[in-house]
């Protein structure tokens, strides 16, 4: 009888806590898609030009999961088949998964991934060749620049980052290697502490660890993993990443031609319940007024040069923190502007300067690198009031008379404070960087198109 109690009291007790899991899960969703109500652009956030052929790259592939608070999609022009499957809300049940499996449970709500199939992967693992066979092809200089690896982390899932790392150090040319930086940002995991350098012990002399003693968030922490660099070129990759074959050449190789040259490589999806690996199409980095970032629609006739397939994609922004620049250049152009706070935004505001303070920034499809498209935010309330404050800190500093387009989406946002930009706009006058305008008219027209769209359609 007793055996009986105890049996119907931890049912009872696992149901509670599925229950309160589920429902959270739900609470959170409900918080995010309010958000992403007030938030979300209109149907039509711009279409190129009509005349232009209308076929897109996107044949194969999932489109990775957009550099946004999950729960807001992925928006690119007439999504075909494959694509709707990004047009998902954001805690959908997969009935391959047994939710109803704490550990399962735990490693979705905690980490945003199957955390079972991530400890049964283990440390290292093949991933599919996603390149196109052109790229096969293609040699570099066997003298290239040296690179340092920085990966900011906090409260990552232990095997997710380990396999970050030995992806690096497995599929990354020695000589061309300079170091691993791991910033430990305040991580609060056991596992992330003496464990982790314990294991990190088989890639002793290319690794070092800095632990910061706040939490500085990303944007400060990959600052302080920058000043520890010495390589020649900075590459800075989430925690959640397995690099692929010949990753690193192509953006070391574009940069030792033009140091002003910032590269992404194409971020292939990493499917956070079945952590498989797919390839992504290629697309380019963009944003809409709400400075949400999108990806953007590249049409086959814009690869129908000489290099075909493994055409570099000039990109209006960069999509998050996987890329590669100039370890100097990066210091030249102001870095990141420090007073951004934990998430968010970062990545437009550094696409801007780059673009409007003379360099540039292109999507090379023959590097790919695996990103768990993770689907959880853990704190949204405290990553919501950041990436607001960092958006206002990159409207007043960067958009000119075009920050009345992002106060006309949101007027609630006008008075609020963010802080003393006197340092990033004296900044942006020492470095000679061109107007909003010219951006617009230069590099990203069709942000200006939709305008014009939006006011004909009052005609
Ligand atoms: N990160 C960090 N401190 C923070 C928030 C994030 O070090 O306060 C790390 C995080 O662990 C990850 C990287 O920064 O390795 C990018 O964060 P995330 O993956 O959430 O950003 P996204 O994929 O949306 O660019
Ligand atoms: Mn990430």
């Amino acid at each position: 009888m007793r055996n009986v109690t105890v049996l119907c009291l931890l049912c009872g007790t696992l149901t509670l806590g599925i229950l309160t899991a589920l429902l959270y899960v739900h609470f959170h969703r409900d918080h995010v898609s309010n958000w992403q109500k007030k938030t979300q652009a209109p149907a039509s956030i711009w279409k190129l030009d009509k005349k232009l052929p209308q076929q897109a790259i996107h044949s194969a592939g999932q489109i990775p999961r957009s550099r946004q608070i999950p729960g807001q999609h992925v928006r690119t022009e007439r999504p075909n088949k494959d694509q709707t499957k990004e047009w998902r809300p954001f805690f959908k049940l997969d009935e391959n998964f047994n939710y109803s499996d704490p550990e399962f449970l735990h490693g979705i709500l905690l980490y945003g991934l199957n955390t079972i199939i991530s400890k049964s992967l283990g440390n290292q693992r093949h991933v599919p060749d996603t390149r196109d066979k052109m790229c096969l092809k293609k040699r570099y200089p066997t003298r290239l620049p040296s690179a340092s690896i920085v990966i900011c982390f906090h409260n990552e899932e232990f095997n997710t980052l380990f396999r970050t790392v030995s992806s690096v150090m497995n599929l990354t040319p020695h000589q061309t290697l300079e170091e691993i930086i791991l910033v430990d940002d305040m991580s609060e995991f056991d596992d992330l502490k003496e464990k982790l350098d314990y294991h990190l012990e088989m890639f002793r002399g290319k690794i070092k660890v800095i632990r910061t003693t706040k939490r500085e968030g990303l944007i400060r922490a990959r600052l302080i993993g920058a000043a520890h660099a010495s390589g020649d070129v900075l590459v800075f990759l989430d925690s959640h990443c397995e690099v692929n074959r010949v990753w690193l050449e192509p953006l070391l190789a574009a940069i030792a031609k033009d140091r002003k040259m910032v590269v992404c490589p194409v971020v292939d999806s990493i499917d956070h319940l079945t952590l498989n690996y797919y390839p992504a199409p290629i697309v380019r980095g963009a944003f809409n007024w709400h400075l949400q970032f999108v990806w953007d629609t590249v049409f086959s006739y814009e690869m129908d040069g000489p290099e075909g397939p493994t055409t570099p994609i000039r990109s209006p922004a960069m999509s998050g923190g996987i890329f590669a620049i100039n370890r100097h250049y990066f210091n030249e152009i102001g870095q990141y502007d420090k007073d951004m706070n934990l998430w968010g935004a970062e990545n437009l505001e550094l696409s801007l300067r780059i673009w409007m303070c003379g360099g540039q920034l292109f999507i090379l499809p023959c590097s790919r690198v695996g990103h768990v498209d993770r689907n959880i935010v853990q704190n949204v309330t405290q990553v919501l009031k950041a990436l607001r404050y960092n958006n206002l800190r990159l409207v007043h500093v960067w958009l000119d008379e075009y920050k009345e387009q992002f106060f006309l989406r949101r007027p609630d946002l006008k008075y609020i404070p963010y802080g003393n930009i006197s340092e990033r706009v004296e900044l942006r006058r020492r470095l000679g960087c061109k107007s909003f305008q010219w951006y617009l008219d230069t590099v990203f027209p069709e942000l200006e198109t939709s305008l014009q769209m939006k006011a004909s359609n009052f005609h």
